[in-house]
């Protein structure tokens, strides 16, 4: 097979994937970004280049101004391969993707991993049922082709992106009957004692407030301090049933939008074997890695939210930090210092409100680890918490071990949905920290292949 090879490899191309792209190439390193979508931006500025200007507008100025380092990118002599999907990766640099229905190499001396976030699973009862979706789903559906649900929405979970949701279908005209936020009095207490480092965020912190005060504003009935979150329904949903005050409330919908926050995609980290760590902070497994974003001593680099929760600022200040140091190691940049210096400023002024925002919307105990039995867990193979909690009973010490106790994170999307859920849950029931209870063992393909995408 033919090995087409470059300085620096990138796998992702929102902001952090983007960012490097642009530095590295200001240091004259050849790059090549793969990213399974077909147009770059990631999640935040997803298909913003092609958007129309009314669908822009709906989507606020932070998706906007992502137009300005897609142009860039566009101009940087980076090479873009676009609907590429990166299958398995090498710490030596050599790695295995999908594109035009044939499986490619490409062997990068140096590999960024910028693979993003995914929503965080919200597990309770009912979350199956046909009209369930994440509300990040439903905004990949807005940004891509203007989609608009025809029925009045219910919004429920907590988290800024649940609110930017609300945010944008509001200025789309779209019908919310009504948002049920799950952040109690306790998370603003517990939220509180970050707020001076927050406000060296200022800005995002103003954003965040003047989002919940246009939905406060609007007439959408909101609900706040809710708890025991259930959508009901036989063959799809018809209601979302939960408590608040102390009183059971019922609001009927045929569509409702869960979210409660993003979490990093580790599954190339994983694959690769590197070291990972439990983050208390934001209940989620991060890769350990040095300040740059190197893992360990290999050819490998992680940048943006698939290395930790930052938000899409720092995630491409990271994704350029990164690039400078892979151009510092091939002999381009012998003083990194006096570059990285600002970048490393703001990094420090971007992260500044993540403490905050981690603790104010901490996702509940009761919405991760499934409290009813019945809660389906791993979704591709159908299974269940109680499943998980009779293998812990017969002896399954961890995620790895639920594969042969019952298939569980051996379908399509190997693990990438029910890991979590799996760790949390598992530790729970043997009364020990995720940190000791593992992940699942990620191996490629860490994407679906079919068979016919091996022959030349
Ligand atoms: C659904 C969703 C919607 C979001 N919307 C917003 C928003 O509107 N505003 C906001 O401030 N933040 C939003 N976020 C958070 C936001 O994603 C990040 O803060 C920011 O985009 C992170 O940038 P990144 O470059 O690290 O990753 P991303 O922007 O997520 O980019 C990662 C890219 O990697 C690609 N990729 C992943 N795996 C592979 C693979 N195996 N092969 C090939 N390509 C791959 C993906 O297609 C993606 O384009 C959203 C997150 C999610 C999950």
């Amino acid at each position: 097979m033919n090995v087409e090879t470059t300085d620096l490899a990138i796998i992702g191309a929102g902001p952090a994937g983007l960012a490097a792209a642009c530095e590295a190439r200001t240091l004259g390193l050849s790059v090549t970004v793969l990213d399974e979508q077909s147009a770059v931006g990631g999640q935040i500025y997803r298909n913003v280049v092609s958007a129309p200007r009314a669908r822009s507008a709906i989507l606020g100025p932070d998706y906007s101004a992502g137009a300005e380092l897609v142009s860039a990118f566009a101009s940087s002599g980076a090479l873009h391969l676009d609907s590429a999907v990166v299958w398995n990766v090498a710490t030596d640099g050599t790695i295995d993707y999908i594109r035009e229905g044939r499986t490619r190499k490409l062997s990068g001396k140096y590999v960024l991993l910028a693979s993003g976030a995914m929503e965080r699973p919200f597990p309770i009862e009912g979350w199956t049922l046909p009209g369930v979706m994440g509300a990040g789903a439903a905004q990949i559906l807005l940004k891509s082709a203007g989609a608009l649900p025809r029925e009045p929405v219910v919004l429920a979970g907590c988290g800024p992106l649940l609110y930017l949701l609300g945010w944008q279908y509001l200025r789309a005209g779209a019908r919310i009957a009504a948002l049920v936020d799950t952040t109690a009095t306790s998370d603003y207490v517990r939220a509180s004692r970050h707020l001076m480092g927050a406000l060296r965020s200022w800005k995002e912190l103003r954003k965040g407030l003047g989002l919940i005060a246009a939905l406060r504003r609007s007439n959408i009935a909101l609900y706040s301090g809710c708890s025991d979150l259930r959508a009901e329904g036989t063959c799809k949903v018809e209601a979302l049933a939960f408590r608040q005050d102390g009183r059971s409330v019922r609001i009927p919908t045929s569509l409702l939008l869960v979210h409660q926050g993003v979490v990093p995609n580790t599954q190339l980290s994983w694959s690769v074997k590197a070291e990972h760590r439990w983050n208390k902070a934001q209940l989620c497994w991060e890769p350990v890695t040095d300040i740059w974003g190197r893992l360990g001593e290999t050819a490998l680099y992680v940048a943006g939210d698939s290395r930790s929760i930052v938000g899409a600022q720092a995630s491409a200040v990271q994704g350029r930090l990164a690039a400078l140091s892979i151009g510092n190691r091939l002999g381009v940049l012998p003083d990194i210092t006096i570059r990285a210096a600002p970048y490393l400023e703001s990094l420090k002024r971007y992260t500044a409100i993540r403490p905050f925002l981690d603790a104010l919307y901490r996702p509940k105990d009761e919405n991760r680890v499934p409290v009813s039995d019945k809660v389906v867990v791993c979704r591709c193979e159908e299974v269940t918490a109680g499943q998980i909690r009779r293998f812990v009973g017969l002896g399954c010490q961890g995620p790895n071990q639920t594969k042969a106790f019952g298939r569980c994170g051996m379908g399509p999307c190997q693990g990438r949905f029910c890991g979590l859920t799996v760790t949390e849950t598992i530790a729970r029931e043997r009364q020990l920290e995720p940190a000791d209870v593992g992940y699942y063992r990620i191996r490629p393909p860490i994407k679906p292949v079919l068979l016919g995408d091996f022959v030349e």
